[in-house]
C-alpha cells in the first residue's frame, strides 16, 4: 500500500489498524560510469514497496534528494545541506504525527545520509518534547544492513563489492530496470578506496566516481536475491517496530 497512490479515507482506515509508515529514504548522485543517478532513492523504493504490498503496511512518498554534497563534481548530483535535510524530515515527521501516525520508519539507501537522519530523529524527538506532542518513533536502517544481507552481498561479490557505486546496489537496478543498464569501460577495473571530504577532493581521489567497486559484477539475478532478501528482512523488522 502506497501513500500517494491512496485516498484519505484509505489513509484514516489504515490508521485505525496501524500507525507505523515506512519512508524510503534515497540521494539524486552519480553513481559511476555505469550506475544510474537515482540508484539509491530506487533501492530504498523498491525494497520498500515489495515489502509493503506483501505485508500489506503503508510505504510513503521516498524522500529522494539527501545528502549529496561530495558527489557535487558529477553533473547530475542533487544535494540538501545538511540543516535543509534535518527540517524536512521534521516537517514530515509533524505533518504525519499530526494524522496520528506513531511509528516513523526510514529505510536509507545511501551512506552519506546516515549521519544526518540521525539528526534529523532527534530533532524529531525534540519536537516532541516541546510540542508535548503525541509520542513518536523513529527507526533508521541502511537497506544493505538488514539482517542477513549483508551476509548475502558478501558472498555474491566476495571481492569488487567496495563502497559506492557498488555492484550489489547497481544489480538491484539492473533487476528492476532492465532498460536502462549502462555499460562502460571501468578503468581501473577496481576503483580505489580513500576517505571523504568535499567534492573537490572526492573527485580528484575518485576520478570517475566509484569508491573501491568493479560495478561490472552487477547483474540482474543478484539483484532479485538482493531485493527478494532485504525486502523479506524488512517486513520482520517493521512488523516488529509497528508493534513496539
Ligand atoms: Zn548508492
Amino acid at each position: 500500500m502506497q501513500l500517494v497512490m491512496s485516498s484519505w479515507p484509505e489513509v484514516e482506515a489504515y490508521l485505525s489498524r496501524s500507525k507505523a509508515i515506512l519512508i524510503p529514504v534515497g540521494s539524486i548522485e552519480q553513481h559511476g560510469p555505469t550506475g544510474l543517478i537515482g540508484t539509491d532513492a530506487l533501492c530504498a523504493e523498491l525494497i520498500a514497496r515489495r515489502a509493503g504490498d506483501e505485508a500489506g503496511f503503508l510505504v510513503g512518498p521516498t524522500f529522494n534528494v539527501g545528502m549529496a554534497q561530495h558527489h557535487m563534481g558529477f553533473a547530475g548530483t542533487i544535494t540538501l545541506r545538511p540543516s535543509t535535510m534535518i527540517a524536512t524530515m521534521t516537517d514530515w515527521a509533524n505533518s504525519l504525527r499530526h494524522h496520528g501516525f506513531e511509528r516513523l520508519y526510514w529505510l536509507n539507501g545511501h551512506g552519506g545520509n546516515s549521519g544526518t537522519i540521525q539528526a534529523g530523529i532527534t530533532a524529531i524527538y525534540h519536537d516532541t518534547t516541546f510540542a508535548e506532542a503525541a509520542p513518536v518513533r523513529c527507526l533508521s536502517r541502511n537497506w544493505w544492513e538488514l539482517p542477513g544481507v549483508g551476509e548475502l552481498i558478501r558472498q555474491l561479490f566476495p571481492t569488487g563489492e567496495g563502497s559506492h557505486a557498488t555492484p550489489s546496489e547497481i544489480s538491484v537496478t539492473r533487476y528492476a530496470f532492465p532498460e536502462s543498464a549502462k555499460t562502460a569501460e571501468l578503468s581501473p577495473r577496481l576503483a580505489p578506496i580513500g576517505p571523504v571530504f568535499d567534492a573537490i577532493d572526492f573527485k580528484r581521489r575518485f576520478p570517475d566516481g566509484r569508491i573501491g567497486s568493479d560495478p561490472s559484477l552487477a547483474n540482474a539475478t543478484a539483484g532479485d536475491m538482493l531485493v527478494a532478501a532485504a525486502s523479506a528482512a524488512l517486513i520482520a523488522e517493521f512488523e516488529a517496530f509497528a508493534r513496539g
